[in-house]
């Protein structure tokens, strides 16, 4: 990037917002660009419309928290059984909060939610229709790749670690040395996560992103010692480093922090919350 211009240039030829549809009660987030995409089935949970008590209510899609795992499983239920997809299907990364990319297929399906957890990973890609990709989310960033030309799905968790260690753009170069995907040709997005309005972080923390990134563009400042980080233009600036161009970019510009009726928050519900699942598979 060649600094706030140039992003504020390139975020111009990107789409913003995404399409909220409600059916059976359950409502999911969608990139117009993946709607539209032959081949391709993706999506952003709300948090409505599943069986789970305060504060997970309802449709708590995180196993292993507080949450009895027969109301995380029904959840999952719930959403396959919305969108078509066999339960078995379900592959979860990890959650190291790292940046580390890896390849699944048929052999993974159901691991991390049904089998034994993947190796350390917060991003997954699949050339495999067998395996639907998922991550976790409330507030932390959700990147979503497809090639429809090589038929391949990316998907990754970006918290501040994972963004500042340019997940978004191991998911791109994973997918192209392993598919041989073309990154002109991708087409990608970001899910609902905390805005650079809400998103308060100490000063240094931010310039390390300027630093990284090149670019005031994803961090403002704050009040004294405070700053204030965009996830989504991180993961912008990112791909298109990667190779992704910014016509192909959809930023949902959902904020979780701001939308407490559709999305779990961590940051705003501290005394415990459910998580949002991002999905993507093949089709
Ligand atoms: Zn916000």
């Amino acid at each position: 990037m060649t600094g706030y211009i140039g992003y504020r240039d390139a975020a111009a030829l990107m789409q913003h917002g995404c399409i909220y549809e409600v059916k059976y009660g359950m409502g999911v987030f969608r990139a117009k660009s993946l709607m539209e995409a032959e081949g391709v089935l993706h999506g952003f949970t709300a948090r409505v419309g599943g069986v789970s008590p305060p504060p997970f209510d309802s449709l708590n899609l995180r196993l292993g928290r507080d949450d009895p795992e027969e109301n995380v499983r029904e959840n999952f239920r719930r959403l396959c059984a919305r969108e078509g997809i066999e339960e078995k299907s379900l592959t979860i990364v990890s959650f190291e909060h790292g940046n580390t990319v890896l390849r699944v297929n048929a052999s993974d399906a159901g691991r991390g939610y049904c089998y034994e957890p993947l190796p350390a990973c917060d991003g997954i890609a699949t050339n495999d229709p067998a395996v639907t990709l998922v991550t976790d989310h409330a507030d932390c960033g959700c990147i979503f790749v497809h090639d429809p030309e090589k038929k391949a799905v990316g998907l990754a968790h970006a918290g501040w670690k994972g963004t500042l260690g340019r997940i978004g753009g191991n998911l791109v170069a994973l997918m192209a040395r392993e598919f041989g995907s073309d990154p002109v040709r991708l087409i990608a997005a970001t899910g609902p996560c905390i805005c650079q309005k809400c998103y308060e972080v100490d000063e240094e923390l931010a310039l390390r992103f300027a630093a990284e990134f090149k670019t005031d563009a994803c961090a403002y400042p704050g009040r004294s010692g405070k700053a204030q980080l965009s996830l989504e233009a991180a993961a912008a600036i990112q791909l298109m480093d990667a190779g992704v161009l910014p016509e192909h970019i959809t930023l949902m510009e959902k904020c979780t922090y701001e939308n407490p009726e559709t999305l779990f928050s961590h940051r705003r519900d501290r005394n415990g919350t459910g998580d949002m699942a991002g999905f993507i598979k093949i089709a």
